[in-house]
């Protein structure tokens, strides 16, 4: 059987491995950190993610769906809570019953590692740590106890991250295209704990505190707790919650029905104990190198958070892998060709939706246009499901490949708007008619 080597065992290469191991591949996982089912604490990214159709179809493949979903707590729409912290309004997500699903993202790797490693031709190496890649020699350098170590095989995934080293020992690779981009915003997370042993906020719903150049968002998990993010420029983080008493003041002016429930001293002890962590946009362009070398996941596409697209995009790449290696009967690197000229661009688009979508969360969805627009597609996919469907459902409730997404939205736009022109000069030429006639009636009598 060919072999694989998996450079990291987050999410993306815990299920790339579940995809390999069912072929009967050799699988050998390569993982920087000790194995987090052993770890009490596990440091880095969001505690919980927003798993949508891609991601579903992703598990429903290893045959983790099912089990996943039940883990998680469904939510139906946002629900933007305004700045009196008294008022709120309802954004449903798409028809009637349509849902995301809010999942720990600690729990969801730790299923699927074990679901791995249930086959005996998977091995996960923890607390080793990928070096580099040589595309020529199709080997794979990692170390471990300072000691280096180099395997051979068949296919190299690079599943290690927005830093993914493997990337990086790829960067004086010929035509290899890379762009990075910090944006200005950071993210602290924080906690709302249950309130007589029951949510505190309603569950199955998204919570967004728009404020402008800021936003709050909360996400149900299944301990009745909330994890709560704010996203801010680090100016604001710098020069607005700089102390104790600026932070309270900050949060009771944008935040006052959160911060009663989330409590002082708890958002004191957070900024004291953690800092804004940054938010990273990468495209690359190819994905694949040489006969057997591929990027998956955020290694080949980090994108900011706020389309809940990172994750689904990259199980959607193991899905992808997984159907052209098996249509081309194991020819890896024609697989690896075909995979790349139709995933790079599909990542590109999502990586831009996610820029576009912060100015929704933070701004848009308080906009009468916005939500006319929004209230206008509902109508419209309810007439006609097959032909209009909005873009938060292609994205979210569809597996549309994102670059026909992105060229479905431009025909709608572009017929809403030859409609809106055409309504206008109707009516311009109604009212011309009907003032002529009256003024031509009154000249007459
Ligand atoms: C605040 C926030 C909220 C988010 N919310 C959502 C959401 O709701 N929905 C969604 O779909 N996405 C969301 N995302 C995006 C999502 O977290 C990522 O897209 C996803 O984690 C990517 O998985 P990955 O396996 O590619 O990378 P990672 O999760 O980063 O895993 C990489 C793994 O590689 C290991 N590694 C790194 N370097 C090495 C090395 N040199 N050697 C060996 N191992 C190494 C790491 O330890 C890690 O285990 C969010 C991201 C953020 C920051």
């Amino acid at each position: 059987m060919p072999k694989v080597l998996i450079a990291g065992a987050g999410l993306v290469g815990a299920l790339n491995a579940c995809y390999f191991a069912q072929k009967g591949w050799d699988v050998e996982v390569y993982e920087f950190r000790p194995d987090i089912r052993k770890m009490e604490h596990v440091p880095g990214r969001s505690i919980n993610l927003a798993l949508s159709d891609r991601g579903k179809a992703a598990l429903e493949g290893v045959g983790l769906k099912e089990y996943i979903v039940q883990q998680g707590v469904p939510l139906y729409g946002r629900l933007v809570h305004d700045k009196d912290g008294k008022t709120f309004h309802r954004i449903p997500y798409g028809q009637p019953g349509q849902h995301i699903v809010s999942i720990n993202r600690r729990h969801l790797n730790e299923v699927m590692i074990t679901l791995a490693e249930k086959s005996p031709n998977v091995r996960f190496f923890f607390e080793h740590k990928v070096k580099s890649v040589n595309v020529e020699k199709q080997e794979l350098t990692v170390i471990c106890d300072g000691i280096e170590l180099t395997q051979k095989a068949e296919l190299i995934l690079g599943c290690d991250g927005a830093y993914s080293a493997v990337r990086r020992s790829l960067a004086a690779y010929p035509r290899f295209d890379f762009a990075q981009e910090y944006i200005e915003h950071g993210y602290v997370e924080l906690n709302i704990l249950p309130k007589n042993k029951d949510f505190a906020l309603e569950p199955n719903a998204f919570h967004l505190w728009p404020r402008g150049d800021y936003t709050m968002i909360a996400l149900a998990n299944r301990d009745h707790t909330f994890t709560v993010t704010i996203f801010a420029p680090f100016r604001v983080f710098e020069e607005q919650m700089s102390n104790d008493s600026d932070i309270i003041k900050f949060f009771e002016e944008n935040f006052h029905d959160a911060l009663e429930l989330m409590g002082r001293a708890h958002v004191l002890e957070t900024f004291h104990r953690v800092r804004p962590q940054s938010l990273v946009s990468i495209k690359c362009k190819p994905h694949h190198f040489g006969k057997s070398v591929l990027l998956t996941g955020d290694a080949a596409h980090a994108m900011v958070p706020f389309y809940g697209q990172g994750m689904n995009c990259g199980f959607e790449d193991c899905l992808v892998l997984s159907e052209i290696i098996d249509q081309h009967a194991n020819d890896i690197p024609k697989a690896l060709r075909v995979y790349s000229e139709t995933r790079v661009k599909d990542a590109h688009n999502i990586i831009d939706l996610a820029m576009y979508n912060y100015e929704e969360l933070k701004d848009l969805v308080n906009h009468t246009s916005y939500k006319l627009r929004k209230k206008l597609d509902l109508i419209l996919n309810r007439w006609l499901p097959e032909t209009w469907i909005p873009l938060y459902s292609m994205v979210t409730f569809t597996r549309i490949p994102y670059s026909q997404v992105v060229q479905n939205r431009k025909w709608q736009d572009d017929l809403l708007r030859r409609v809106h022109t055409s309504l206008f000069l109707g009516f311009l030429a109604a009212g011309s008619a009907i003032g002529y006639l009256l003024v031509k009636k009154r000249n007459l009598l």
